[in-house]
């Protein structure tokens, strides 16, 4: 399946880069606690016009937004 538009953006997106419009968030944010406050939180989304899925990461580690090739 093809991704929209806006997906396709996305994916290129900063950490700071906010969802889409049609990115609805899945489930809640998984938080990851680590050694001196550097934990992290994932939250997974939904594209409601392509059904892509991301998730947005704030771990300096991973990209700040994975989309998952369905
Ligand atoms: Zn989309």
């Amino acid at each position: 399946m093809k991704i929209c538009k806006l997906c396709e953006e996305q994916s290129e997106k900063a950490r700071n880069g906010k969802p889409h419009e049609s990115l609805t968030k899945v489930d809640g944010a998984r938080i990851f606690k680590g050694h001196n406050k550097r934990g992290f939180e994932e939250q997974d989304y939904q594209c409601l016009s392509c059904k892509a899925k991301f998730t947005h990461s704030t771990n300096k580690n991973d990209l700040a937004w994975t989309l998952w090739q369905g």
